[in-house]
């Protein structure tokens, strides 16, 4: 049999809908279904995140050998500040999406390090920690169009071998979480993550950009942007003719969406 010529691997891109950072020590269908995604995309060479808990004003990204595990979060057991996950970061990286998204500027990062947006899903999807991390963050005060347009200018990395992964939640009203065990979602979170949904799969993403003219549903289920920009990173790399698996869904806590997808 002829071998097949090579051809360029481009790796998927991922969005995790991350919630209570419990999941990172708890074993959930969530993060029973980050692991799977772990062990299902090609071996990445690198990591590049883009994590809900890292606003700034300005662009940057981490460039130290070894970022620190952050935890940015109060109120939770011991054992949830004693994770560590060390991954070691990568310079040559962090270069690289520097230039990609020039004239950006964006700034070489030396004091952040890996938040729970990252490690927690992280710890599943990639337990073994070998694979270099680096967090590009969220600049805090630039509009949905520009984090899209960011995206868009990451793509050339998905032929280097980087998995470019976003970490948020499509509905995040920390406000009115309901820590009642099992409680049901709210109508309005259903609806708009529904929605989400359905506008992902159509592939519109001039709606996804624009969701805050989405009505009350949108205004309840995404009342700061932090936890949805990230996704718009990542359907900006998505070309039409590529899958999109949703890889596990649901409302936890009333109001924090846990939708988690693969594109590619
Ligand atoms: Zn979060």
């Amino acid at each position: 049999m002829l071998n097949m010529p090579d051809e360029k691997l481009r790796m998927p891109v991922v969005f995790f809908g991350h919630g209570n950072p419990m999941n990172a020590l708890l074993e959930t269908p969530y993060s029973a279904a980050w692991w799977e995604i772990g062990i299902s995309v090609p071996k990445p060479k690198a990591i590049l995140m883009v994590s809900a808990h890292w606003t700034t004003r300005g662009t940057a990204v981490t460039a130290m050998e070894s970022p620190r595990t952050i935890h940015d979060f109060g109120g939770f057991p011991q054992a949830l500040f004693e994770v560590q996950y060390p991954a070691p970061g990568s310079p040559a990286l962090a270069e690289r999406v520097r230039d990609l998204l020039a004239p950006v500027e964006v700034g070489l990062d030396d004091s952040w390090g890996l938040d729970h947006g990252t490690w927690s899903v992280l710890v599943h999807a990639f337990p073994k920690a070998d694979v270099p991390v680096v967090q590009l963050s969220i600049d805090a005060i630039q509009p949905p169009e520009f984090h899209y347009a960011l995206g868009k200018r990451l793509a050339p990395l998905r032929d280097e071998g980087v998995l470019i992964v976003g970490s948020g939640n499509v509905v995040h009203n920390l406000g009115i979480l309901n820590w009642a065990p099992g409680a049901a979602p709210f109508d309005w979170a259903v609806r708009f993550n529904d929605r989400v949904r359905d506008l992902l799969t159509q592939h519109d993403h001039a709606s996804l950009i624009a969701y805050s003219s989405m009505g009350q549903d949108a205004r309840l289920s995404v009342p700061t942007p932090e936890h949805y920009l990230p996704l718009l990173y990542i359907i900006a790399m998505h070309e039409k003719c590529e899958p999109i698996d949703f890889a596990v869904d649901g409302i936890e806590l009333g109001s924090a969406g846990m939708l988690s997808l693969v594109i590619g």
